[in-house]
């Protein structure tokens, strides 16, 4: 073992600052709570999750950022290229103190291969989503946007609930793990294959599944008997999807629901071919990782076709944002986009509102900060019965990963309501720390993505990324604490643009200004990007609450 398989991070806790103001603290403090072993996936090598997902392009430049984040003073800005600290300009006290660009490459190299000679060479980094934004918070960071696409879909197809049908579904990583407690939440049954009894281990402890099973035949027959009885159950079934979705078939089994969460937008890192175990595929990737590559396509064609005879035999089919399809499509699976994505089919409303998986963190480690925030949630929006349901549940079912944090969707207007109002608990005391606030890029106007978020826009314009670089300006000028660009995310290089950004809730007066105009502006695109696609709600949306767009009429 290598001195840094043996590192561990942990983020500082207390109200003690460790550098020259509190955006840095939580800047360092998130950096290392990103790569925390209860939080990320592969913390050695610096993965967070999502295939190779990253917070820091090596162990140089981790330790490079953490002593830039130590000595960066309050009118400084840290420039991170895709995990590597480059440098640190003068600039004043509103603007963001780190702006990340994670990533990147001119459209027309924009491809896997390219991303791993480079990556090879050490000049780039895979910054996934909130990985190389530092605002990954574990699991918990994805349950509830899964729960609410699962309840969406109970309410188009299943009367409302889960409760008496199967899902099926393959991957328990890091987001993927999310999946059995969102079923078992919305009280369902589900299965979920993993090739890697460690990540079900993982979520079994963190008790996001109930049981691990290895046999295909037993957690057949387990999830019908819960399923005859509606009892709510999550069975993490080991095994290769490839492999055993075309067995189910042969079985006669077919589920009520279907979807995958395995990292097949990264087909040399995310997904082990059938016939291979975790060993010998590690040995393949290594020795051979084009022959690697060709394999794992070839399985992930054989995976969607079954997903398609499945869906063809009645099974709720959806694509759950890891590109599977359009892999299958280039394999020459011609019929791979007929099952649709989950943001179309379930999630677009939401985004038309500003609405998208708004988190916070507690700095100060401390679990009574986050009560303290789930109370102040649910006084300040009585009126909103999915989310007075939602804090309850997730108080009772979610186990905390690293710093304590919440995630719960909130939209334009509510994200600068509920801001400040944690602003004014800071500087009240009654929080013993600041509190950090964030989102996942996956959000209402923050991503361009033709294969999920952007996919299926009403007016086309599915694949123009004006709207993530806008949104990172604003967001920017508008002063939030830190701002990232990326591109490839959770569907692969090529495949999507997208901006992240944080605000930190220090108590003061210039950070509830801040709050207000982050907070307003972020959400704001969302809406702005929906209307101006010609969505009625959005429309509706930003004429309600007087967004102003000089063409809306
Ligand atoms: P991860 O890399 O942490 O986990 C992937 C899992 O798939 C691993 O546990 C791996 O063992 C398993 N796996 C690989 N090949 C397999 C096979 N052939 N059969 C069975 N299991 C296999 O990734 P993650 O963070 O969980 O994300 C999963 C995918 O979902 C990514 O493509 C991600 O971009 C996408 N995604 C999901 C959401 C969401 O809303 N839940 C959002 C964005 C992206």
């Amino acid at each position: 073992m290598s001195l840094n398989e043996e590192r561990i991070c942990r983020a500082p806790r207390g109200s003690k600052l460790n550098t020259k103001g509190w955006v840095q603290e939580a800047a360092l403090r998130m950096l290392m709570n990103n790569l925390d072993p209860e939080v990320a996936e592969h913390p050695s090598q610096l993965v967070v999750y999502g295939g190779i997902g990253k917070a820091a392009r090596n162990w140089a430049s981790y330790d490079a950022i953490v002593q830039s984040l130590t000595t960066l003073t309050n009118d400084e800005t840290l420039l991170i290229q895709s995990g590597k600290p480059v440098a640190v300009f003068r600039t004043h006290p509103d603007a963001p103190r780190i702006l990340l660009a994670n990533s990147n490459l001119v459209p027309a190299w924009a491809h896997w291969d390219i991303f791993h000679e480079l990556d090879q060479k050490g000049l780039i980094m895979y910054g996934q989503m909130t990985a190389g934004s530092w605002i990954y918070i574990g699991t918990q960071g994805i349950v509830q946007g899964t729960y609410e696409t699962f309840a969406e879909c109970a309410r188009q197809h299943f009367g409302g609930t889960l409760k008496g049908t199967i899902t099926l579904s393959a991957g328990l990583g890091g987001m993927g793990g999310a999946q059995p407690l969102a079923i078992t939440m919305n009280d369902g049954v589900f299965i979920g294959i993993d090739v890697d009894r460690t990540r079900i281990e993982k979520r079994i402890q963190s008790k996001y599944c109930d049981v691990l099973i290895e046999t295909m035949e037993e957690a057949l027959s387990m999830a019908e008997a819960a399923r005859s009885t509606g009892r709510p159950l999550s069975i993490g079934l080991l095994g290769n999807a490839a492999e055993l979705l075309p067995r189910m078939i042969a079985h006669g089994f077919v589920p009520d629901i279907l979807t995958d969460q395995t990292s097949a937008h990264d087909p040399l890192n995310g997904y082990l071919p059938d016939g291979f175990t975790l060993e010998t595929g590690r040995q393949l990737r290594l020795e051979n990782p084009q022959e690697y590559i060709v394999l794992a396509k070839k399985s992930i064609a054989r995976h969607v076709e079954a997903m398609l005879e499945l869906q063809s035999k009645g099974a709720v089919t959806f694509d759950y944002g890891n590109n599977i399809r359009q892999v299958a499509y280039d394999q020459g699976v011609s019929r791979a986009f007929h099952f649709p994505g989950f943001v179309p089919a379930y999630i677009r409303p939401q985004f038309c509102e500003g609405k998208g998986p708004f988190r916070w963190v507690a700095l100060s480690g401390d679990p009574e900060d986050i009560y303290k925030t789930d109370a102040a949630i649910m006084q300040a929006f009585p009126e909103n019965a999915g989310l007075q349901r939602w804090i309850t549940l997730a108080r009772e079912k979610i186990a905390f990963q690293g710093l304590p944090a919440r995630i719960c969707w909130l939209g334009y207007g509510e994200r600068a309501k509920f801001g400040r109002i944690i602003n004014d608990m800071v500087a009240s005391g009654e929080l013993s720390a600041p509190v950090v606030i964030g989102r996942d890029h996956l959000d209402a106007g923050s991503v361009a993505s033709p294969n999920r978020e952007t996919e299926a826009m009403l007016d086309g314009s599915d694949a123009i990324s004006d709207w993530p670089l806008l949104n990172a300006m604003v967001n920017t000028a508008a002063g939030a604490s830190w701002v990232s660009l990326h591109h490839g995310g959770g569907v692969g290089m090529g495949y999507s643009q997208h901006a992240g950004m944080v605000v930190v809730a220090d108590g003061t007066k210039e950070a509830e200004a801040r709050l207000e105009r982050v907070l307003t502006t972020d959400p704001g695109m969302g809406v702005v990007r929906h209307a101006d696609a010609g969505y009625p709600l959005a429309v509706e949306t930003a004429r309600a609450k007087g967004i102003r767009m000089p063409m809306l009429d």
